[in-house]
C-alpha cells in the first residue's frame, strides 16, 4: 500500500473511459434472466440483449435438471479433472457433445475462454501457422499469443485474402497450417463461410478451426451449428464453444475435433490441467438440454420464426439493419450519441438494449444490437416494435 501513483494514475485511467464514453456499467437485474427481466428499480423490461438464443436460461426444464444433478453429484469437486473431478456426468456431456456436433471426442472447459486459451499451445509450435479471421473472438487472439507459431491475419470473412494469407504461410515453408474462425460473429451476424474456407484448406492442405459460441444448438436444420448450415459436417477440425449461451446459459465451453487432438489437450492444455471441473450440476443440465434439442427442433424452429418476423418488421418501419439470417440483428443507427440516446430511450419505454459504438465497432457504424429468442412471444416482439418506432420517430431516424 506505499505506491500511491499507482492508484492515482488507476483513478485516472477511469476517468479517462468515462470521459470518452466507454466505461461500461453492468445492469443489475432482480429477477432471473428470459424474455422479461425485473430491473433493480421494479420495473419490467422486455430483454433484446441475452445470448439466451433457445430460451433456455431461466427455464424450469433447466434448472430442474441442474437440480437433479446437484441432489446425485453434489455441489463441486475441489478438484481438476485427472486428480479426482471426472464424475461419470462429464464423461457423458462429453459422449453427447461429440454426437451432437458429429466428432470423435470432446473435452470441457470452465468456459469456453479457457477452451480457445488452451487449444493453440498444445497443437502447435514455431513450425506452423496460424491463419485467423480479423474478427475472431478476444478469447481466440489471446489463445493465438500464448502459442509460438507463426500468425498470419486475413480480413473478415474475406475469402481472397484467406487464400493469400494460406500462399504465404506455404511460401514461408510452415509445417502445418490452421485457419480459424468465429462460426457466426456476434456483432454483425455475419455467418462464416464454412463451404469455401473449407474448400480453400483442401486445397492447400490446411486444418480448419470454429468457435461456435453464437450457433451451437441453433444454426444449421437440427441445431448442430455453423458446420450444418453450411454443409459441411464432419469435415471441420477442431469445433470449440459455450455452454454459456444457447445451450442452457449458466458457464462452460469445450472443445470438439478427432480424438488424438482432444487427447494431447487433455494432457497438454493448461486452462485444463490447472482449472477446477465444471461443477456437476452445469454438466447434468447441459446434457439435459443437449437431450431436448436433440429430440425436437421446436425452439430452434421457434427461434428462427422470431427472427425472420423481426427482420421483416423492423425494415418495414424504416430501419436499417446488416441483412442475413442469425438472430443477432444490427440495427443500424451510424452515429455514436444517436445510438446511445436511442438505447436510453428504448430502456424508459421498456425494452433493454444494448449500443455498440467505435471502436467496437467500425467508426459511423454504430448501432444496437438486437438479439431474438425463442422465449419471445409475438405480442413481446409487437411491443418491442412498436417502441422501436417511436423511439426513432421522436430521435427523427424514421419519419413520421
Ligand atoms: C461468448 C464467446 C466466448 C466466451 O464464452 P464463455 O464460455 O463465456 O467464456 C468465446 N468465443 C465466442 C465467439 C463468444 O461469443
Amino acid at each position: 500500500m506505499s505506491d500511491q501513483a499507482f492508484y492515482s494514475s488507476l483513478q485516472q485511467k477511469l476517468a479517462t473511459l468515462e470521459d470518452e464514453g466507454l466505461f461500461k456499467p453492468e445492469r443489475v437485474l432482480a429477477s432471473r434472466q428470459g424474455a422479461e427481466v425485473v430491473a433493480q428499480d421494479g420495473r419490467t423490461l422486455i430483454n433484446m440483449c441475452a445470448n439466451n438464443y433457445l430460451g433456455l436460461s431461466g427455464d424450469v426444464e433447466t434448472q430442474e435438471a441442474a437440480a437433479a444433478a446437484l441432489e446425485k453429484y453434489g455441489y463441486g469437486l475441489s478438484s481438476v479433472r485427472f486428480i479426482c473431478g471426472t464424475q461419470t456426468v462429464h464423461k457423458e456431456l462429453e459422449q453427447a457433445l461429440s454426437n451432437f456436433l458429429g466428432t470423435e471426442d470432446t473435452i470441457l472447459y470452465a468456459a469456453a475462454f479457457d477452451a480457445n486459451g488452451g487449444v493453440f499451445e498444445p497443437l502447435f509450435d514455431e513450425n506452423d501457422a496460424i491463419i485467423s479471421d480479423a474478427l475472431n473472438h478476444a478469447s481466440i487472439i489471446d489463445g493465438v499469443r500464448l502459442c509460438k507459431a507463426a500468425r498470419y491475419r486475413y480480413a473478415n470473412n474475406d475469402m481472397a485474402d484467406l487464400e493469400k494469407q494460406l500462399i504465404a504461410a506455404l511460401d514461408a515453408g510452415k509445417r502445418h497450417k490452421i485457419i480459424v474462425t468465429d462460426g457466426v460473429f456476434s456483432m454483425d451476424g455475419t455467418i462464416a463461410q464454412l463451404d469455401k474456407i473449407v474448400a480453400l484448406a483442401e486445397k492447400y492442405g490446411a486444418l480448419t478451426m470454429i468457435d461456435e459460441s453464437h450457433a451451437s444448438g441453433f444454426m444449421g436444420a437440427t441445431g448442430r451449428g455453423t458446420h450444418e448450415h453450411c454443409g459441411v459436417i464432419g469435415k471441420i477440425d477442431i469445433i470449440t464453444g459455450t455452454l454459456g449461451k444457447a445451450l442452457g446459459g449458466a458457464m462452460g465451453g469445450f472443445t470438439s475435433g478427432k480424438k488424438e487432438v482432444i487427447e494431447t489437450l487433455r494432457q497438454k492444455s493448461r486452462p485444463y490441467l490447472f482449472s477446477n471441473t465444471l461443477a456437476p450440476m452445469i454438466a447434468g443440465a447441459s446434457l439435459a438440454v443437449l437431450e431436448r434439442i436433440s429430440k425436437s427442433t421446436e425452439l430452434r424452429d421457434r427461434l428462427h420464426e422470431n427472427t425472420a418476423y423481426f427482420r421483416q418488421e423492423i425494415e418495414r418501419i424504416g430501419f436499417t439493419i446488416k441483412p442475413g439470417t442469425h438472430p443477432v440483428v444490427p440495427v443500424m443507427l451510424f452515429e455514436a450519441p444517436v445510438a446511445q440516446k436511442f438505447a436510453a430511450r428504448m430502456f424508459e419505454l421498456g425494452v433493454l438494449l444494448s449500443g455498440f459504438f467505435y471502436p467496437v465497432v467500425p467508426m459511423g457504424q454504430a448501432r444496437v444490437r438486437v438479439q431474438l429468442s425463442a422465449a419471445h412471444t409475438r405480442e413481446q416482439l409487437d411491443t418491442v416494435l412498436k417502441a422501436f418506432e417511436q423511439a426513432g420517430k421522436e430521435l427523427g431516424i424514421i419519419k413520421n
